[in-house]
């Protein structure tokens, strides 16, 4: 299989099956989107929607948040990890948001860049989801997934991927895209047990025969020791659920 066709069979499965894929990430403006992306680093999307209700409650503009130092942000957001690092990104974030750009989140991504707390990934989140733009975030799961079907090849950073994804995939489906391998990794191609059995992109999958015999290992490893009957085999065709916006 040649990497055009990989890629036509990859994009033309989630085009049908996913079309509307979304962030899963609750929020009604770009600045809440912001402080939610910010938050969602090395955490759940689950656990953001959890922590961030409160959080807006109480600094619902960026102009209330600027006024707030890290120890006043901490409370709300000490679920989440590294809520120390995030509390002070957060503080100094609303600060420069409205000092230097009249507290609207910008939509250029080189300046979001030079928020603190913000790195390429975010800025291209917000860019991508905000505004549409034509640019490809490079999270763990896109970084893993794109990898491990064959669509990147010796990427060894979320830059290198980032670019090999954006050569290859129509520039108007960029803001999509992302989602599908961040849903697909997050739900059906997972890190430890992708479940390529009910996985719609198997065929043009380089890892599914030996991903899915490793995963079969693990299962059997682990019915053995457990004693659950392995036998019955699995079917049905995984669909990633492709989430709406903001369900607040
Ligand atoms: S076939 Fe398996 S390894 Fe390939 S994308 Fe699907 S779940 Fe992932």
């Amino acid at each position: 299989m040649t990497l055009a066709q990989r890629y036509d069979g990859i994009i033309g499965w989630f085009s049908e099956n996913m079309a509307s894929a979304d962030t899963e990430l609750h929020f009604d403006n770009p600045y809440q989107l912001l402080v939610a992306v910010i938050l969602s680093a090395q955490c759940t999307d689950k656990r953001v929607n959890l922590t961030t209700p409160a959080l807006f409650e109480r600094f619902p503009t960026p102009h209330d948040m600027a006024q707030a130092s890290a120890e006043q942000i901490f409370p709300y957001i000490r679920s989440i990890s590294y809520p120390n690092n995030k509390a002070k990104n957060l503080a100094a974030m609303a600060r420069m948001l409205c000092d230097e750009f009249g507290g609207e989140v910008p939509s250029d991504i080189e300046q979001m860049m030079r928020l603190p707390g913000v790195g390429r990934k975010t800025a291209n989140v917000i860019g991508a989801v905000v505004w549409g733009k034509e640019v490809m975030p490079v999270d763990t799961h896109v970084f893993r997934v794109a990898a491990r079907i064959g669509l990147v090849r010796g990427a060894k950073t979320p830059r290198q991927t980032e670019l090999q994804l954006e050569r290859h995939i129509p520039s108007h489906l960029l803001p999509v895209a992302h989602h599908w391998l961040i849903l697909h990794g997050r739900y059906v191609c997972t890190a430890r047990s992708p479940k390529c059995d009910k996985c719609g992109i198997r065929e043009w999958c380089a890892s599914q025969g030996k991903l899915a015999s490793t995963a079969q290992n693990r299962k059997v490893a682990t019915a053995r020791r457990t004693k659950i009957d392995t036998t019955k085999p699995e079917s049905n065709t995984v669909k990633p659920t492709a989430n709406r916006r903001s369900t607040r």
